[in-house]
């Protein structure tokens, strides 16, 4: 997996029918796709079984949440194992619109990590800074160590961390490549920190927040970044077969 780019598609709660749905999967699947990249959608929940049944082997599934609960009296809430018996590969864990408009908790976010792992799943996690030119070095590595926190270095070989500065998320104002990279780099240490320099060079380590068909190249082409977390353009089809191209550009 990790000399693939990877691409993953946050539909977040889009879109409304199953109609849309099967049209923005089938435009996918209809087009020639590069084999080096990991292409990756997470749907709403309601949609997840739709998409496993129409996404073929060239697309894989995302959760785009999870409970942090193992099972029981959690009404609302969806378990890992639940997801992982859905088909399920990847749950993202700690997107910003969770942290800061549902209430998520560092402290959540370790459990529902713990809880991804057990189960056999590759978790995102998605950490960023929430002004523009804010403490990116306290930010991740508060968010970072918090979020592994009693994490075995030999229950991790799924993570991906996505680095997703909230100011950039949906509001059309992305980072700049050198930015995004050296924020990606500094991933890297604090993760090596933790687990060691060659474990953390292997992390692969994702950009997201305003990624478009005219800037994805600059930020997936670079060495340090793997892939992106695309948002609002991976609900437009064209868009997003345009960045999926770009980050299967060496093929
Ligand atoms: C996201 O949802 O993680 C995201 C990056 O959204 P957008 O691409 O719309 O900024």
């Amino acid at each position: 997996m990790n000399n693939k780019k990877i691409i993953i598609a946050n539909w977040k709660m889009n879109p409304q029918t199953t109609e849309e749905v099967l049209r923005l999967i089938k435009g996918i699947l209809a087009q020639r796709l590069p084999t080096n990249v990991e292409i990756i959608i997470a749907p709403p929940f309601v949609y997840l079984d739709l998409v496993k049944k129409n996404c073929g082997k060239e697309i894989k599934l995302a959760a785009q949440n999870v409970g942090w609960a193992e099972r029981g009296a959690y009404t609302g809430e969806i378990s890992a194992l639940m997801l992982k018996n859905t088909g399920c590969d990847y749950v993202i864990v700690g997107h910003s619109e969770r942290r800061h408009k549902m209430g998520e908790t560092d402290e959540m976010i370790n459990l529902k990590l713990k809880e991804v792992l057990k189960v056999g799943l590759a978790p995102v996690l998605a950490v960023g800074e929430k002004e523009q030119n804010g403490d990116i070095v306290k930010m991740l590595t508060q968010q970072i160590k918090s979020a592994l926190k009693g994490i075995n270095i030999s229950d991790i070989s799924r993570l991906i961390i996505a680095y997703e500065p909230v100011w950039a998320i949906g509001t059309g104002l992305s980072d700049t490549p050198d930015h995004a990279l050296s924020a990606a780099l500094l991933i890297r240490k604090i993760v090596g920190g933790l687990y060691g320099s060659q474990w953390a060079a292997d992390l692969p380590v994702l950009y997201g927040g305003s990624v478009s068909e005219v800037n994805a190249i600059d930020f997936i082409t670079q060495n340090g970044i793997s892939g992106a977390l695309v948002g609002s353009a991976s609900l437009e089809l064209s868009s997003f077969i345009k960045i999926i191209k770009a980050a299967g550009t060496n093929e």
